[in-house]
């Protein structure tokens, strides 16, 4: 099936640590490739924010995408995001910044529990490391940065997974999980947030979008409207990677409609 409204609603430009793009350059290619609309969510990792200079980078990042904004009007409809990690871990300084910073679209995330590092460069090889209480860390930290509110999409919800499950072939029995979950949906529900659906699992060895086809059901009987979807790109080539996928598993979950977020306000625009 071919879309017309393609939407990418999390990406990174060469302002995130990981990323490896001009912004300029993304806008050109996701243009090329008949994107309509696209957020550049660079990180901003709360709990080290001004030890690794975040504060910079989150003014070079804005400054940027709002450049691009005006540089691709009637093109490309660009909107300018954050990823803001961890937030609940350090809520002033998040707070202070969302007061100051005129974001079009803000993505909440936790890519680490406290004071330990990103699962992305955890060894779960190693036996000793209980994953499973990890996780349920994990999700507790997730319902907190759901309850804290102050974002406009949940990024993400299974990220941990992608490491456990896709990279170490780890057993995971998410059942176990299943009433944290719940509460963690419907708190977005209950405030009107989005939840992401994050294709960069596709391109992983999880092979699978983040969060998967069970917790989109779940949400949707919940009566969760608010869906927003996102690459993950961190290089050009991957902008729009897995958008139809994505689009196809969402109309499967009985969504059809897509938020799109200027000015931190959801404007939902049809699938199909
Ligand atoms: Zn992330
Ligand atoms: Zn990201």
């Amino acid at each position: 099936m071919a879309f017309k409204n393609i939407v990418d609603l999390h990406t990174h430009t060469d302002n995130s640590f990981d990323g490896n793009h001009s912004t300029m350059y993304l806008c050109e290619t996701a243009y090329m490739k008949g994107i309509r609309a696209i957020a550049f969510t660079d990180h901003l990792e709360m709990d080290a924010f001004y030890r690794d200079n975040f504060n910079r980078t989150a003014i070079q990042s804005f400054f940027e995408v709002a450049k691009a904004r005006s540089a691709f009007s009637g093109k490309l409809l660009v909107c300018v995001g954050a990823e803001l990690g961890q937030a609940v871990y350090d809520k002033e300084i998040s707070e202070k910044l969302l007061n100051t910073m005129k974001y079009d679209f803000v993505i909440g995330s936790i890519h680490n529990l406290p004071n330990i590092q990103d699962f992305y460069y955890m060894d779960f090889s190693n036996e000793s490391i209980d994953y499973m209480d990890l996780l349920s860390q994990y999700f507790d930290w997730e319902l907190k940065l759901a309850q804290w509110d102050k974002f406009d999409t949940l990024a993400h919800l299974t990220y941990p997974l992608r490491y456990i499950v896709g990279k170490y072939g780890k057993n995971v029995d998410m059942a176990k999980f299943g009433e944290i979950i719940d509460e963690i949906l419907l708190t977005l529900i209950k405030n009107k947030k989005s939840l992401e659906l994050n294709t960069a699992g596709l391109r992983q060895p999880i092979g699978i979008t983040s969060p998967d086809e069970s917790i989109l059901k779940r949400y949707k009987e919940l009566g969760g409207k608010l869906l927003t979807i996102g690459s993950d790109a961190h290089y050009a080539e991957h902008l729009g990677a897995g958008i139809e996928q994505g689009y196809e598993l969402a109309l499967k979950c009985g969504f059809d409609k897509i938020a799109l977020y200027q000015d931190r306000t959801p404007t939902l625009i049809p699938i199909e």
